[in-house]
């Protein structure tokens, strides 16, 4: 009897809002995007301040992409 095991694929329950800085995607805590002017702390330790004008996202984050992986218990 072949046993299929189903790969279960985990759920960020947080991380919602994922801000765009200098063309890198980081990852937030944050579920929701916050005011405009409100500075938001990234998973990799930067800062981001919340714009208007959303930037355009060229690539992900790696180092917040890894914190949010280990978070998650991926690693
Ligand atoms: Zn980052």
């Amino acid at each position: 009897m072949i046993r299929f095991r189903r790969r279960r694929v985990p759920q960020v329950r947080h991380g919602g809002y994922r801000p765009v800085k200098q063309g890198a995607r980081h990852r937030t805590v944050l579920d929701a995007e916050p005011v405009v002017g409100v500075v938001v702390s990234l998973l990799c330790g930067g800062f981001y301040r919340v714009e208007r004008r959303r930037g355009l996202a060229i690539y992900d984050c790696h180092v917040c992409e890894e914190i949010a992986a280990e978070k998650a218990g991926w690693l």
